[in-house]
């Protein structure tokens, strides 16, 4: 390591021009045998090239990257300046940092020079001491940082109280060498204070050897005497080291974003805490420059940030992360980066992905450097490398212990025992430029693209024979989707362009495909969102041709997959005989591998986080996708207990099958009727076949974003006869088109809005266009003819906006005339359900839908990936809402739906038949298993249920409570 003597300082220089300080500079070095004489041509060479001030009063004069040959060995020498020099850029420099640089060794020496340039003083200090030893002191002091990497987090810790997680936290840190035995002694003398948004401080002096801040999350988040407990932090100060992490603390509760930590994975919290805010979007990019990011390359960079239309901040994701900003070069080269270190940029606003993209590019292209790929073959950066293979998290995860619950989001439901296969995707490992292919796939554009096309057709032949043995109508259409996706010329040009740079088929495909994905990712709308994972889900499997990789077999026998995150066309390959259940580190309910899984009839758990990803084959597991949670390595008592309750349930399956065609009752006669959700009209027959006993929700925007413009009168009359026709006289109830900017259509474009969520959609947006509803009503009353309709609007929030869409189907019915029409509303939002009353003396009937309206009372985004498994409907204040839906339709004596998912909800039916709840809309596939667990219940134990449910204070407690009855 580079280390500084007082004689590498030379005090009292005087120079005339900045070119004689850099001869003196060049003589310096060259008599400290570090360069040859002629090394001063490449110090004035760099200099033509761009100045190499630095910032208060500093220079760090240094040669070109062709002059490495004049360098005997890595070295500086500081020179003083106490009268100052006029620099060629009109600074004035007082103090010169002469740098031969041969390794990355004197990066090290920069960034204590950035540290002294953070210190206020510090320069003007150096400038003017009379003192070579001070001056080296005050440089050779390494800036100290207080640790905080994943080593010093202990996340999903089962603790019961903030005094056990502090305890975890303080361990940790010994485990981490920052503290001894008697700094863990004084934290457990200690009561956590609160910080506010369930967190909690513990902290102490004794005993650190190195200043460090320790996290520990629970399980789940509890409250606890003193309130709610998302996370204790440890501090282990040593002066005032620790600081600048606690002021980052400080802004993270300031933005409110101290909750997102409790089920946060360790990249999310490093990067929480690193000041990166959660609403910046990001972009890696590995570090290829040999010798880090030195002085050059990060000027280059830094000129990057600067010519963007927005602050971009960087931080490295390796080591003791602190975001800064990239338009500052002390802040980028205090980062020290070196050669095969990550970057991580982010940046807020519109323009964010430009930005990053121009940053991306800028590290990619070397910064001012040639540079070369990484020896091992790794990516230039993680636009191009596939990012289920790279869980470098996992590595940093403790194994999970025997027995331990380990908690995650229900997305399909049931029960599943047995041993997993664990699914790491193979790493697609190729060049970026055509001309470092093997010899075979070597060859200019135009053999890039053949090699493309040839893929490609392999690709579609694969999704052809998936389709043709595809199980369930979801199965295919997603499939036939990905298929399209193959031919968009788009994706094609963008590649194409890709070749025509140099970029081999492999690196050209993936580019545009992520670009595409990325481009997807940061629309609003959760839906197409996904369609990032298809797309990335599409890329690979040509990008799996391209490179001939084949995916893990899988074993021939039972088994529980688990992933990192899952494309649907795995879901959609999965041997349905042999896959139990499903598990993934990733993902959120409502993605389409969750809908896909729901679709086959798959128990999954998804969003387990990385832990997940540390079980090996052949370990058991209890997978139960009703309670969202997997138990690893279960002891025998509880895979007993397990055993007996899938027995059970196989047995209920089968008889609930058998008698899937009965009315939906109670076991004491009470009616409620068992209805299915449809996005698809061709559904219609298969949910008749599996016991619905109608449509309770039939989503016609799918029908609207199937088509390129507006479906007109003939189209849709087309669609919903087909409905009528298979449902043969059971009731349709059909909601009229629920868009707007949260998913907008291409031809009706929304202006952007902060919040989309709540902007113009359902309702009011169709309220706009009075035309497209009306078309729509036309369609619904002329298919329907003496066929029981159920018109329901979205949305709604009173009695005023139904009354606007009501007039339009009552001057349209005068007309038409269907025989048998009734017009209602979905209670989605708070504001319906608290003016139900007012609602019902109108309508003629209510659907809840629970979704949103459990989204909008406890204000959290039903796709939020962190958050959404909080937004359960069984909180009592959705439970309320309901119970005032209910009891104000029947004193109108008008009926009461659910349409939402809570009505599939093994736990949530009998609350919702105790509220009083006429009818139930679920998927298709559930609709025998609802009707059996109305079979299983009477009126009175449903009033139970639901008055217990009512009396609890969280949906926690709602779900505890109820387990008891
Ligand atoms: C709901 O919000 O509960 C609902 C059924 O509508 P969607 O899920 O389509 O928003
Ligand atoms: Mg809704």
């Amino acid at each position: 390591m580079l280390t500084l003597q007082p004689q590498d300082a030379a005090l009292d220089c005087q120079a005339d021009s900045w070119q004689e300080a850099l001869d003196q500079a060049a003589a310096s070095l060259h008599e400290a045998g570090l360069v040859e004489a002629d090394y001063r041509d490449a110090l004035h060479a760099r200099e033509a090239q761009g100045s190499t001030f630095l910032g208060s009063g500093i220079g760090i004069p240094h040669g070109t990257p062709e002059s490495r040959g004049q360098i005997h060995r890595t070295g500086v020498r500081l020179l003083q300046f106490p009268s100052g020099v006029t620099w060629h850029d009109g600074n004035r420099v007082f103090l010169l940092v002469a740098i031969a640089a041969a390794s990355d060794e004197h990066l090290e020496v920069l960034r204590r020079l950035t540290h002294v340039l953070d210190d206020e003083g510090g320069a003007e200090r150096i400038a003017n001491t009379d003192s070579a030893e001070a001056m080296v002191a005050l440089l050779a002091k390494p800036p100290a940082k207080a640790r905080l990497d994943a080593g010093t987090l202990c996340l999903g810790f089962p603790a019961r109280d903030r005094f056990e997680l502090a305890l975890a936290a303080a361990a940790r840190l010994r485990q981490a060498d920052c503290v001894d035995a008697r700094f863990v002694a004084a934290i457990t003398e200690q009561e956590p204070v609160a910080l506010g948004q369930g967190l909690w401080l513990v902290s102490a002096s004794l005993g650190v050897s190195q200043p460090a801040l320790a996290l520990a999350t629970p399980e789940r988040s509890f409250s606890g005497p003193k309130g709610v407990v998302n996370g204790v932090f440890c501090v282990a100060t040593q002066g005032d080291v620790h600081r600048a992490l606690l002021e980052r603390l400080a802004d993270l509760l300031d933005s409110g974003e101290g909750e997102a930590l409790v089920d946060a994975d360790a990249d999310h919290v490093l990067a929480r805490l690193s000041g990166e805010s959660s609403r910046a979007e990001t972009a890696r990019a590995t570090l290829l420059n040999a010798h880090g990011l030195h002085a050059r390359p990060a000027k280059l960079l830094v000129q990057a940030a600067r010519e963007q239309s927005l602050p971009v901040r960087v931080r490295l994701m390796e080591g003791a992360a602190e975001t800064v900003s990239a338009a500052s070069l002390t802040k980028v080269i205090g980062l020290g980066a070196r050669r095969g270190q990550t970057l991580i940029f982010s940046a807020e606003g519109e323009g964010a992905q430009a930005a990053l993209a121009a940053m991306v590019a800028a590290v990619k292209a070397g910064l001012g450097e040639s540079v070369r790929p990484l020896a091992d073959g790794g990516l230039a950066d993680h636009a191009s490398r596939d990012k289920t293979a790279a869980p470098t998290e996992e590595a940093a995860q403790e194994p999970v212990a025997d027995d331990t619950v380990l908690p995650a989001t229900a997305a399909s439901p049931g029960l599943a025992i047995a041993p997993v296969f664990v699914m790491r995707a193979p790493s697609f490992d190729y060049p970026e430029r055509a001309r470092d292919l093997t010899p075979e796939k070597q060859g200019d554009a135009e053999c890039q693209r053949e090699r493309l096309g040839a893929s490609l057709s392999e690709a579609r032949d694969q999704l052809r024979a998936l389709i043709g043995t595809a199980k369930g109508g979801d199965v295919a259409e997603i499939l036939s989707m990905h298929a399209e996706m193959l031919d968009d010329p788009e994706l094609h040009e963008a590649a194409f362009e890709g070749m025509r740079d140099g970029l081999s088929a492999e690196a050209a495909w993936w580019q545009a495909i992520d670009t595409a994905a990325r481009a997807q990712e940061v629309l609003a709308d959760r839906l197409l969102a996904e369609r990032a994972a298809d797309l990335r889900d599409v890329g690979r499997r040509v990008l799996g041709v391209l490179c001939g990789v084949k995916m893990p077999t899988p074993p021939q026998r039972p088994y529980i997959l688990v992933t990192d995150d899952i494309g649907p066309s795995d879901v959609a390959r999965l041997d349905t005989a042999q896959v139990r259940g499903l598990l993934t580190a990733r993902g959120g309910a409502t993605s389409h591998s969750a809908i896909l899984a729901r679709a086959l009839g798959i128990p999954a758990v998804v969003g387990a986080g990385p832990r997940a990803l540390t079980l090996a084959n052949d370990d058991e597991l209890i997978l139960d996708g009703d309670l969202g949670r997997v138990i690893v390595r279960p002891s025998a008592e509880r895979r007993d207990r397990a055993e007996l309750r899938l027995k059970e349930l196989e047995r209920l399956r089968r008889e609930a099958h058998g008698s899937r065609f009965e009315e939906g009752r109670t076991a004491d006669g009470r009616r409620v009727e068992v209805a299915a959700n449809l996005g698809n009209t061709a559904h219609a027959a298969d949910a008749v076949e599996q016991g619905a006993e109608g449509v309770g929700l039939l989503r016609t925007e799918f029908l609207f974003m199937a088509h390129p413009e507006a479906p007109d009168l003939e189209t849709q009359i087309g669609e919903y006869q087909r409905a009528f026709d298979a449902l043969d006289g059971r009731p349709l109830v059909a909601r009229t088109l629920d868009v707007g900017g949260d998913k907008p259509l291409p031809y009706w474009p929304v202006a952007a809005e902060d919040n989309p969520f709540l902007g113009l959609r359902g309702i009011r947006l169709a309220l706009t266009r009075p035309d497209v509803l009306e078309t729509q009503l036309r369609a619904l009353l002329t298919a329907a003819g003496d066929r029981p309709l159920r018109i329901m609007f979205p949305m709604v929030k009173d009695v005023d906006e139904y009354r606007q869409a009501r007039a339009i189907v009552d001057r349209l019915q005068q007309e038409i005339g269907a025989a048998d029409v009734q017009v209602g509303v979905m209670i989605e939002i708070p504001s319906a359900a608290l003016l139900a009353p007012s609602l019902a003396a109108e309508v003629d009937f209510f659907s809840i839908g629970t979704n949103d309206l459990t989204q909008y009372t406890l204000a959290i985004d039903r796709g939020h990936p962190e958050l959404s498994s909080q937004a359960d409907g069984l909180h009592p204040a959705v439970l309320r809402l309901i119970q005032m839906t209910v009891d104000a339709a029947h004193a109108e004596g008008k009926w009461v739906g659910v349409c939402g998912e809570l009505g599939s909800d093994a736990a949530a039916v009998p609350v919702l038949v105790g509220l009083g709840v006429d009818e139930l809309s679920v998927s298709v596939r559930q609709v025998p298993m609802v009707k059996a667990r109305l079979r299983g219940i009477t009126q009175a134990t449903a009033r139970l249920h639901a008055e217990t449910a009512l009396a609890q204070a969280t949906s926690q407690a709602v779900r505890d409570a109820l387990e008891t009855l």
